[in-house]
């Protein structure tokens, strides 16, 4: 298949074939991994794996009931499989060798190449989950992916894995995609432009995840650490602010017609943004509709833009010529109709 990604300027949202994802800078999932692993050590590796299985084998599953992926034998629906992560921006996933029920893969670019520094191993708990997730789908089996070596580690120029297909077949957590009917909006085609490795959207070189991976992913940090999640959360706002930063920004605003911190919506899809300003011009309040920041799975009422809110503060300077500090007010995670966030 091959991807369309449309943008909704009304909505400030990008929508793939009707599904919500967010256009992140390439090595984003990396960098939240990077933040989680600061905090949680060891038990990061179960929590990215599991989350990204789970988050990805919805999101084919999705895809699949919306016969955007038709299941046509196992080799057929690899290949398709394969090129759709490729066109998301995760790299070029190579199948080397199958031999009954044991395969071996390898990832060119792989987006999550990473290694940690402490124990100077691989760590590229994402692709695992990507993986985990293509397999069940195409065995229709459990699976046990198993990172073989790494080109974070200098001794392989691509990252190997290796999956063993299980007898059983386990039930998994389906998380539903955000899917929006878009028949009354008016969507402008964005382009992806890959090369062999690489997407670009905007210029920049992107990954493109289901907008339900971070609700999912908060949810769950939020069981084990409660509260601790939104310093993580903070953290990783300023880390992908960094990733952005290295970009020229002023050329999509130019492209957009827009100036200011408004281009940020542009930039992710992260919702539409509303900016209240004083007669003089300075920025009083900035208000964020469909905020992905306030989706959450589990049953805890309270703000949670705090990613959201850390990413805007982190680039105000670059875009407005001004530092701003701001905090949010009002969370629709809490039945307000929008994130209100004004300046501290
Ligand atoms: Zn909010």
């Amino acid at each position: 298949m091959e991807v369309k990604l449309r943008y909704s300027e009304e909505k400030g949202v990008y929508l793939l074939e009707g599904i919500r994802v967010l256009v992140l800078p390439k090595g984003s999932l990396e960098t939240i991994q990077n933040s989680v692993n600061t905090i949680l050590g060891l038990a990061t590796k179960s929590i990215f794996q599991e989350v990204s299985a789970t988050v990805f084998y919805s999101f084919l599953s999705d895809l699949i009931k919306r016969k955007l992926i038709k299941l046509r034998g196992e080799d057929k629906t690899k290949i398709e499989i394969f090129d759709l992560f490729k066109q998301l921006g995760f790299g070029r996933i190579n199948e080397i060798s199958k031999d009954f029920n044991y395969y071996k893969i390898n990832i060119e670019g792989n987006s999550n190449s990473f290694l940690n520094l402490i124990t100077n191993s691989p760590y590229c708990f994402s692709s695992a989950g990507i993986l985990t997730s293509i397999y069940r789908i195409v065995t229709n089996k459990d699976v046990e992916v198993v990172e073989e070596k790494c080109r974070s580690t200098g001794d392989s120029e691509t990252d190997l894995f290796s999956i063993s297909v299980k007898e059983s077949k386990s039930q998994y957590t389906y998380i539903p995609s955000q899917i929006f009917e878009d028949k009354n909006d008016n969507l402008k085609s964005v382009d992806i432009i890959g090369d062999n490795t690489d997407i670009f959207v905007n210029t920049i070189p992107s990954e493109i995840v289901p907008v339900v991976y971070f609700p999912y992913l908060f949810s769950k940090l939020r069981k084990i650490i409660g509260l601790g999640v939104y310093g993580i959360e903070n953290q990783t706002g300023k880390e992908l602010a960094k990733l952005y930063e290295q970009y020229n920004l002023e050329i999509i605003q130019e492209k957009y017609k827009i100036k200011g911190l408004e281009i940020i919506s542009i930039l992710n899809g992260l919702g539409k943004m509303e900016i209240l300003k004083t007669d003089l011009g300075y920025l009083m309040e900035v208000d964020i509709y469909n905020s992905f920041n306030a989706l959450h799975i589990d049953d805890a009422i309270e703000k949670r833009c705090f990613l959201l809110d850390s990413l805007l503060s982190s680039l105000s300077h670059r875009l407005t010529g001004f530092v701003l500090n701001l905090s949010e007010k009002e969370c629709s995670a809490i039945n307000n109709e929008v994130c209100k966030f004004s300046l501290n």
